[in-house]
């Protein structure tokens, strides 16, 4: 039962149905269980909490990652979809990459012809910006 690591370090659990239980939050004082698990059919555990905790706190408090509630054999397909570059990350690279453009763009706007130095920088601030966009999870034309 994958949701067995996740409800051994929680407090006061209780059965809801045969894959749903309540908890106490260990992300705030919960004095009644606000902590919703669930246990999906291929695996997958949901965790909510009433209160409004976020899924990373929540788990960060008991030891845990969202990593851990994914069933061993999704787990390949949770690290590619589930885990790309911090978004804070790929936007730092997109506003440098975004100011690479912007001055080849004035480049040729003052009627000066990009060398091959340039053209060539200018290249990979494109794929770098479209590989920001795949890690993100965006889909763009071709
Ligand atoms: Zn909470």
């Amino acid at each position: 039962m994958s949701a067995a690591p996740l409800l051994d370090r929680l407090e006061g659990v209780r059965a809801t149905g045969p894959r749903g239980w309540v908890a106490r939050c260990p992300g705030h004082r919960d004095k009644t269980p606000s902590l919703s698990v669930r246990e999906l059919p291929d695996g997958r555990v949901l965790v909510h909490d009433f209160a409004g905790c976020d899924v990373h706190d929540i788990l960060a408090a008991v030891g845990l990652s969202l990593r851990d509630l994914f069933p061993e054999r999704l787990r390949d397909d949770f690290k590619r979809e589930q885990e790309p570059f911090p978004a804070r990350d790929l936007l730092k690279a997109l506003g440098h990459e975004t100011l690479v453009v912007l001055m080849a763009a004035s480049t040729v706007a003052q009627g000066v012809a990009l060398d091959s130095d340039n053209l060539d920088r200018l290249t990979l601030a494109v794929r770098r910006i479209r590989e920001a966009l795949d890690l993100a999870g965006v889909r763009h034309a071709a």
